[in-house]
């Protein structure tokens, strides 16, 4: 395969102070105080002009690199702490493969490793985020705190008493099942604790696939011989493991470790937020392939039975489940985030029994996705 295409252009640069004035706006519109927003437009616009000047490539987009690389920073730091071995560390970039994915290749010549992520992966995340923390989460009072509602019966409730927030959930399945983009989608905020509960998900997500992608470093996956398959990534020959369905489950497991920690150390957050993007992840994973599905061939058909190399979402989502006690050994911290995840996975499954009517009326009208949606 080639990741060479029409969408692999030059990314166009920003100014700092146009990306100031931008995010200072959407730090007012999601209703912070105009202090916290300037403190937190200047702090994002720094991190903004430091990604600028460490761009490795200028295919990069700055505002995703920035996120990106402060996420692996995060990774590679609980990697430390584990003890685990990086011998070197990998270089993080995007790539544009159309495919809600990451990757991680090694490059022949150098023995380097580089870790590839889709820009749609982020989009993906934030927009499914919103959507969670809009389905579960409550705020109590003014302060900080929310309280979940996780049985079926209550994400019902809810989802029937707001009917825009099974709307945000369709529009953003169709924006990447469809179109790809994540520009696609209607843009809306999410102000005060809810916008802080949907930007926990989104991290938690994203600090799950990087630390993935560590797994597979760690354990060594990438110089086995046995399975590469050779690509080509702007003219570089590097090979390409087709993984076997074990080392995805152990890669899972490293993931789901390094990114609890990560999200506790690097974010200030707790366990069982930290924990449950991996099961969110996969969840966000087996509704676009199930969407595609749909728009293709009109069947409803049943969960996927997974590739040659991957295992299916659902087998690597309760295959996570059954490690987490190895890595929350506080029985009480590993019961509440097993029932945050199995939440997570309840309101998908609401949400999806409910567009899915529509998807197909789609499928009928002769909607169809741009691309068939090929396993990551
Ligand atoms: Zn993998």
């Amino acid at each position: 395969m080639t990741w060479h295409d029409d969408r692999f252009s030059r990314r166009p640069r920003m100014s700092t102070d146009k990306y100031y004035a931008m995010v200072l706006n959407g730090f007012h519109r999601r209703g912070d105080s105009p202090q916290v927003a300037e403190s937190n437009a200047r702090l994002e616009s720094a991190r903004y002009a430091e990604a600028c000047r460490k761009l490795p490539t200028a295919y990069e987009d700055p505002q995703v690199y920035s996120i990106l690389t402060r996420l692996d920073d995060a990774i590679y730091s609980a990697a430390k702490l584990y003890g685990y071995p990086v011998e070197t560390r990998p270089v993080i970039g995007t790539v544009q493969s159309g495919q809600i994915n990451a990757a991680t290749v090694i490059v022949p010549e150098t023995g380097e490793h580089l870790l590839l992520l889709d820009p749609g992966l982020t989009g993906l995340a934030l927009l499914m985020s919103k959507v969670l923390a809009l389905s579960l989460a409550t705020p109590i009072g003014d302060g900080p705190k929310v309280e979940f509602s996780l049985s079926q019966q209550a994400i019902a409730r809810r989802l029937d008493s707001d009917p825009q927030i099974e709307q945000r959930f369709l529009d953003a399945v169709l924006a990447f099942a469809v179109h790809e983009r994540v520009g696609n989608a209607q843009q809306y905020f999410l102000s005060g604790t809810l916008g802080g509960v949907a930007g926990a998900f989104c991290t938690s997500m994203e600090l799950f696939v990087i630390g993935h992608e560590y797994g597979h470093i760690i354990r060594g996956h990438l110089r086995d011989p046995a399975a590469s398959e050779a690509v080509v990534v702007d003219n570089a020959e590097v090979a390409r493991i087709a993984y076997s369905w074990d080392q995805e489950f152990a890669a899972d497991a490293y993931g789901g470790a390094l990114g609890v920690t990560a999200f506790i150390h690097s974010y200030g957050g707790g366990p069982a937020l930290g924990f449950v993007g991996a099961s969110a992840f996969f969840g966000c994973l087996e509704i676009i392939e199930r969407c595609q599905t749909l728009l293709q061939t009109g069947a409803i058909t049943p969960r996927s039975q997974g590739t040659s190399s991957h295992p299916p979402s659902t087998e690597r989502r309760r295959h996570i489940l059954e490690v987490l006690p190895v890595i929350i050994d506080d029985h009480e911290v590993s019961d509440t985030s097993v029932r945050l995840a199995v939440g997570v996975d309840t309101a998908m499954c609401e949400l999806w029994r409910r567009i899915e009517p529509i998807v197909h009326r789609l499928h009928k009208e002769g909607v169809r996705p741009r691309r068939v949606w090929r396993a990551s």
